[in-house]
């Protein structure tokens, strides 16, 4: 197992605001972890001190077995980034747009990577259109292309679907994997479940601390959350009754259903049993209930 990030008690402040704190992180090589949690909460900043983008305060660690704090350099040289604010030529064509990347970063065999990354993501065919002219999902595509052009070994990657339809969602995840399965290691932000869902392990941060830990699965097994799914008439308009009962920490509507969770079961079955017209029954959480619950308990120890 060769580790691609492996850092520890990571810190980092901006004036008096201690933004992320004794953060520890352990990334196997060709995995995709998701960064969830609150705005506001240090994600952006953890990613950017993994990729040699931001000097930690304290802490140690390596990525890329390079040293975080002294081989930043080395580090950054070798990950590709797609932020939010990744910004295309919109009158340069999808060709011209990677081509000029190329250049700018002084790249070898640029013809040969460029074509490569056109046919990698499907864009062969549109390489004559002009960037400013293409939708949202293809504008991603480019964009994805242009963070892979340097073949980098690691991906950052910060809300990258954010205003994207869900077929292109898909589509730029399938191709997520493909680079996972070539050994790219992938640290992706994102306020979607589906995404979180798609991705090997998660990292929860509130707060600036890392809270939650794994695949899916173990992050929802951990949370030790019951949930209570609740059917019938009027159950998904039961949300106000119901929040700020005793034992009660997430109401949440799942179309004509609710998922009422918390940790105590008996206490939660006492919560629900006056609405009889509602039929009962426990099922597995969602990691959606666990993120909500994870928010509401972090709000608490934060006040
Ligand atoms: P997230 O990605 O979870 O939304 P960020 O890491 O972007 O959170 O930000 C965490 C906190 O640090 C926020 O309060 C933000 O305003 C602050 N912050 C981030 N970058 C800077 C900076 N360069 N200077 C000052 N404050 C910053």
């Amino acid at each position: 197992m060769t580790l691609a990030i492996d850092v520890h008690g990571l810190n980092k402040s901006f004036g008096d605001k201690h933004v992320v704190q004794d953060v520890d992180l352990a990334v196997e090589q060709g995995r995709i972890c998701g960064f969830l949690g609150p705005n506001g909460s240090g994600k952006t900043t953890t990613l950017r001190m993994l990729c040699g983008l931001l000097t930690p305060d304290s802490g140690e660690g390596q990525a890329l077995a390079f040293d975080v704090i002294r081989q930043a350099a080395e580090i950054k040289r070798r990950t590709g980034y797609m932020t939010q604010r990744f910004s295309l030529y919109e009158d340069l064509t999808i060709a011209e747009n990677l081509q000029f990347t190329a250049r700018v970063y002084g790249l070898d065999r640029r013809t040969e990577r460029v074509e490569q990354a056109l046919e990698r993501l499907g864009l062969k065919e549109r390489r004559n259109q002009q960037a400013g002219a293409l939708s949202g999902g293809w504008k991603q595509r480019l964009a994805l292309a242009n963070a892979i052009l340097h073949e980098p070994q690691l991906l950052l990657l910060d809300e990258p679907t954010a205003g994207v339809d869900p077929k292109a969602r898909r589509a730029f995840w399938d191709e997520i994997h493909a680079l996972s399965g070539e050994g790219l290691t992938v640290l992706v932000s994102t306020h979607y479940m589906d995404e979180a869902e798609r991705c090997h392990e998660i990292a929860y941060i509130s707060y600036g601390r890392l809270i939650a830990r794994g695949t899916a699965e173990a992050v929802v097994k951990a949370s030790n959350l019951v949930t209570l799914r609740g059917e019938g008439p009027g159950a998904d308009r039961l949300v106000h009754e119901l929040n700020g009962k005793r034992a009660v920490e997430t109401v949440a509507p799942f179309g004509a259903a609710l998922h009422v969770s918390g940790d105590d079961r008996k206490a939660l079955e006492a919560a629900v049993a006056p609405y009889k017209q509602v039929r009962w029954r426990e099922v597995e959480p969602t990691l959606e209930d666990v993120f909500i619950q994870l928010m509401g308990r972090a709000q608490d120890n934060f006040q």
